[in-house]
């Protein structure tokens, strides 16, 4: 980060934003200006380049076919993994978090390569789509509060030795392999299936990222009784007995 100013790239959004998931450059951009930051946001789309000086970089969902062609697009393009080599963080959604990793299967059923930022594979699920709310525990290691959101993906999502997963699920599907895990993590990249617009629902996440691109422990507090009051009534909902 140069001086006061944090560059916030949003890739993609003409192929890649479904569910309100550009809402999360929103909250990213809102929460930073409320610490004090000059907050410069560059919405990418998928007929330009990449800019490399980002510091954070928000990559969202898509239906199959924009998930194709976004990955084409931006395995040619390479600024993506460049400025991540440089130490950027990237946080993405869903199809976003598929393209990230080594592969997954598109549209027309074949095996994709993927950017190869997070290690993890994604198949085509045989079984129903995972569609519907989700809690789940954050890494404790991140030391945040838990995480809600609502997925839904045909994808699942099989991790490697060098992804850590980013939560295990109380409630939902996760990565959809039946372990418990949702999304990945390694060092400033991070994967997960949650929409909401996630960031919205979760602004501990943000202000993860802020630190990350800060370098700092902790950020000053905001008032954020409006999410708690949301996360402890989802929490509710998923402990009470059916
Ligand atoms: N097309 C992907 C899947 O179904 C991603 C969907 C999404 O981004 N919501 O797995």
């Amino acid at each position: 980060m140069s001086d006061n100013s944090l560059r916030l790239v949003w890739v993609y959004p003409d192929l890649l934003s479904t569910y309100g998931d550009q809402g999360n450059a929103l909250v990213v951009e809102r929460r930073a200006r409320q610490r004090g930051l000059d907050v410069q946001r560059v919405d990418v789309r998928s007929d330009q380049p990449i800019p490399t000086s980002g510091d954070i970089y928000l990559i969202g969902g898509g239906e199959d076919r924009p998930q194709r062609l976004a990955a084409e697009r931006l395995l040619r393009d390479g600024g993506l993994e460049r400025a991540v080599s440089n130490g950027a963080i990237v946080f993405s959604v869903c199809a976003g978090y598929q393209i990230l990793g080594n592969e997954f299967v598109n549209d027309v059923g074949e095996r994709q390569q993927g950017l190869g930022l997070l290690d993890v594979v994604t198949v085509r699920g045989e079984g129903e789509r995972c569609v519907g709310d989700v809690l789940a525990d954050i890494d404790p290691r991140l030391n945040l509060p838990p995480l809600t959101g609502f997925e839904n993906h045909q994808g699942v999502t099989h991790l490697g030795p060098t992804a850590k997963p980013f939560a295990r699920t109380r409630l939902g599907r996760g990565n959809g392999t039946g372990d418990g895990t949702e999304g990945a993590y390694n060092d400033t990249v991070f994967g997960t299936y949650m929409h909401g617009p996630v960031m919205a629902r979760n602004p501990q996440i943000a202000d993860l990222l802020l630190k990350l691109a800060l370098d700092v422990n902790a950020l000053p507090g905001l008032d954020d009784r409006w999410y708690e009051a949301l996360r402890d009534e989802r929490i509710a909902a998923a402990t009470q007995p059916a």
